[in-house]
């Protein structure tokens, strides 16, 4: 039997190669982004405690109604912002779940879904699954702004979304508010879906303010953000996220999601909707992650990598152009290979590889491991 791949140009994802090069090779690994540490027992006790008190069940379609009732408390004390928990919030597996499910509601055959690159791997396969085109649009390093005159070019009658993803993976960049401004009058009267990708809303330093889109009346009339508890609560195996729109946008996305996964596991939810009682669990998380950038930082200063500050997520970007002219995806292999430290090459995100001669870190490990690492990255 022969079948044609629907993806053709797809190979593995490289969060699954890098991870796998690295064990193999028993490397440091700040490839895939998840901690090396635990979350708070606190927060699996009430997961434990839901699955013994009877939250085995099938749990509504949007959601466990407490935990989307604490989703919308956080929205109004993070963004002053309305959500109704009854038809505006459904809680996903993971926010890739709820990034595919959006663009599979809303791309036809032909639409045009304008991506910036470097753009987290996951958005097109999902818009050509559906027939849909990426229009990319290039945010250049070291600071990887968007130039709104080169999206407003791109722009056309077929145009369906925009997929933003602030804080940025991967290259650590955050939106500002004039960026969210742009993007608000840019889509001002049109037709188009924004699919805000948020999923490191509370990794955000130096005092800065998360712009999410759900901060601007007109955008978030037409957006769904999106986020992740994965993140958010350092369980990234837990795969549970959730999405956030106006009940018109939210009612379509129900259509799908209904069939897709009809709802999530229930017993992480009703956990979680008891440990958003206190909201510090993910407002300290900032100074959390600022503490490990510092420190990552801090050591790696003499190296020979150069690198701006990351902004927000947990991932920071290392230029090695004064140290070889290899490309990345080659040099991220020599590093895990022959000198014990796992990073993921970023010209894998652009879908014309183009390679700035930069890698991506992460740096939610445990002290030690960054202090391992560092000492690796001070030889090279
Ligand atoms: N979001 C994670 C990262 O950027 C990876 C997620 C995955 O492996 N699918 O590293």
């Amino acid at each position: 039997m022969q079948h044609a791949s629907k993806l053709p140009h797809v190979g593995t994802t490289i969060f699954t190669i890098m991870s796998a090069l690295a064990k193999a090779h028993n490397a440091i690994n700040l490839s895939q982004g998840f901690p090396d540490f635990g979350g708070d027992p606190k927060l699996s006790d009430l997961v434990c405690k839901a699955m013994n008190s009877g939250y085995n069940q099938y749990a509504p379609m949007y959601g466990n109604l407490e935990l989307r009732i604490a989703i919308a408390k956080k929205m109004e004390l993070l963004y002053q912002t309305e959500y109704h928990p009854e038809n505006e919030i459904t809680v996903t597996a993971g926010a890739t779940q709820a990034i595919f499910t959006i663009i599979n509601t809303f791309v036809r055959l032909d639409d045009e879904v304008i991506i910036f690159e470097p753009a987290y791997d996951s958005y097109e396969p999902a818009v050509k699954l559906n027939g849909g085109k990426p229009i990319t649009v290039q945010l250049e390093a070291p600071d990887f702004e968007v130039n709104w005159n080169a999206v407003r070019e791109k722009l056309s009658s077929r145009t369906k979304m925009i997929i933003i993803n602030t804080p940025h993976n991967p290259s650590g960049t955050v939106f500002s508010k004039d960026d969210m401004l742009n993007l608000q009058k840019l889509t001002k009267n049109t037709n188009i879906i924004v699919l805000s990708d948020e999923v490191y809303e509370h990794m955000i330093y130096d005092g800065e303010k998360h712009q999410s889109a759900c901060l601007f009346a007109d955008l978030k009339s037409r957006s769904f953000v999106v986020s992740s508890f994965c993140k958010t609560f350092h369980n990234t195996g837990w795969r549970i996220g959730y999405c956030c729109a106006p009940k018109e946008l939210m009612d379509l996305f129900m259509q799908v999601h209904q069939f897709n996964v009809f709802c999530v596991h229930h017993p992480t939810q009703k956990g979680i909707a008891d440990y958003m009682q206190e909201p510090k669990h993910y407002l300290e998380l900032a100074l959390f992650y600022q503490k490990k950038r510092d420190l990552f930082l801090s050591l790696i200063q003499d190296s020979r990598f150069r690198f701006k500050p990351s902004k927000g997520t947990y991932f920071q970007v290392l230029d090695y152009s004064q140290i070889t002219e290899e490309y990345d995806v080659d040099y991220a292999r020599r590093l895990t290979i022959r000198s014990g430290i796992a990073s993921i090459p970023l010209s894998v995100f652009n879908t014309n590889h183009m390679d700035k001669k930069i890698l991506r870190f992460c740096f939610a490990k445990k002290d030690d491991t960054l202090k391992r690492a560092a000492e690796i990255l001070n030889t090279i």
